[in-house]
């Protein structure tokens, strides 16, 4: 291939080397429209792009970083670690604190694997119900997304639903036929399913706080159904706690909602900002996994001990300065904050919560609780939203249906910038759905 003259951009040069100029599909603008960020630095809650604008962050690498960008500890940690030797292919000291601290907050939980990202959680995680159970159904939720897992694209929210497809090419059709999808906020869909398959179903897999299509806030008793149906039937019930494992609180969704799964799934905050993801369940459940037991599972750098490193010191510093109410204190003065704008009929904006999790819902009546209840133009009014924020200085999401993240480097002053952000590009935008 012939190679790009030296001034050729920087986009033009990740396009020419990587499908999109991307190494992961929701970082393209497809949704919103224009060039996506190529990354100087990062600093707190701020990125500086190559083209050297500073933007007021609220991605947060997606999730994993809820102490901000390159906290002084996390990298003195990092800098530490990495003379030590960046990689052991053995066990190393960081990785039995960081899996004794999760196993000590995560209710339920007596032993992890450590694996390195979000997807492999998943995978490892249904796979050793499927070996646990003997059973081969896995149940999963419209709009929830666990990773791109094989069979667990279908109706996956968000990287999928902005692309347009219900599913993806490439996965076939017999392993997607192992996977029933169900509608979330719905008990008599999970009770009939039950009925029918009930001692075929080796896991009912969930985000317990759905947040990769929207934020999709559920009834606690839709959780406590699922919780009861997947015991009577001896189905094991997975919490995909990616996202919220160590956001919401050090017992993620499971002790916010007090219900205690069979296995739960981890990555993003756990790694600090590094690859990073886990799994973990009782003793006896995580007895099937070699070595111990013949459901096989490994990974050349899992466990790796820079990436535990990160996490580790991520989740001490949260315990240590009570990250989470903090977090919880911001993510309830956005609330409040947005509360109080004046309404605008034809641009309304309500905002879903939980912690420093939220996400924009562009219309009016209850907030949404499945896909199907998100307007379907919510996309239009959205790409208005961003552009002008952007324009301002403020990132968020390049898509509708993509949560925000606070961290502990926001302040009060940047969620006002936020907010101000968002009035400005309501009140003079054209009304959403009439372009
Ligand atoms: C991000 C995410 C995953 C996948 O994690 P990766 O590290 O991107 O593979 C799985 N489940 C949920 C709920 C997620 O948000």
């Amino acid at each position: 291939m012939t190679l790009l003259p030296q001034t050729a951009s920087l986009h033009e040069r990740a396009k020419r080397v990587m499908p999109g100029g991307v190494s992961s599909p929701v970082r393209a603008f497809r949704a919103v429209g224009g060039d996506s960020l190529i990354v100087e630095s990062a600093r707190g809650c701020r990125l500086i792009t190559t083209s050297g604008q500073t933007l007021l962050d609220f991605v947060g690498s997606w999730g994993p970083l809820v102490l901000g960008h390159a906290h002084p500890e996390v990298v003195e940690a990092l800098g530490n670690a990495a003379a030590r030797g960046t990689s052991y292919g053995a066990t190393c000291e960081v990785e039995i604190e960081l899996a004794e601290r999760i196993c000590r907050c995560y209710p339920g939980l007596d032993q992890v694997r450590f694996v390195s990202s979000g997807t492999e959680a998943t995978m490892s995680a249904l796979r050793l119900a499927r070996g646990a159970t003997g059973r081969e159904l896995v149940v999963k939720f419209s709009g929830c997304y666990h990773g791109h897992v094989d069979h667990l694209l279908v109706a996956a929210g968000s990287g999928l639903a902005t692309l347009g497809t219900a599913d993806s090419q490439g996965v076939p059709a017999a392993f997607a036929s192992l996977t029933r999808v169900l509608p979330l906020d719905d008990e008599q869909a999970l009770v009939d399913l039950f009925d029918r398959e009930g001692d075929r179903i080796a896991a009912v897999i969930i985000e317990p706080v759905p947040a990769n299509n929207g934020l999709l806030l559920q009834r606690p008793e839709f959780l406590q159904r699922v919780r009861r149906l997947t015991s009577k039937h001896g189905a094991l019930l997975v919490f995909d706690e990616v996202i919220t494992g160590f956001r919401l609180g050090p017992g993620g969704a499971a002790e916010r909602y007090d219900i205690t799964p069979d296995l739960a799934c981890f990555g993003k905050v756990i790694g600090g900002g590094l690859p990073v993801g886990a799994f973990g369940g009782r003793e006896d459940t995580m007895a099937h996994l070699a070595p111990d037991g013949d459901v096989y599972q490994a990974g050349t750098l899992s466990g790796n001990p820079l990436a535990m490193t990160a996490g580790l010191t991520t989740l001490e510093i949260l315990q240590r300065d009570s990250g989470w109410a903090t977090l919880e204190a911001l993510g309830a003065y956005l609330e409040q904050r947005i509360a109080s704008l004046p309404k605008n009929p034809a641009f309304p904006i309500s905002l879903a919560r939980v912690g420093s999790l939220f996400w924009l819902s562009l219309q009016t009546g209850p907030l949404p609780r499945r896909p199907d209840a998100i307007r379907e133009d919510a996309g239009t009014a959205y790409r208005l939203l961003f552009h002008s924020l952007l324009e301002s200085g403020v990132y968020l999401a390049p898509s509708a249906y993509e949560v925000g993240f606070l961290s502990l480097a926001h302040s009060r002053s940047e969620i006002d910038l936020l907010v101000e952000g968002l009035h400005r590009a309501s009140s003079s935008g054209p009304p959403c759905g009439d372009q």
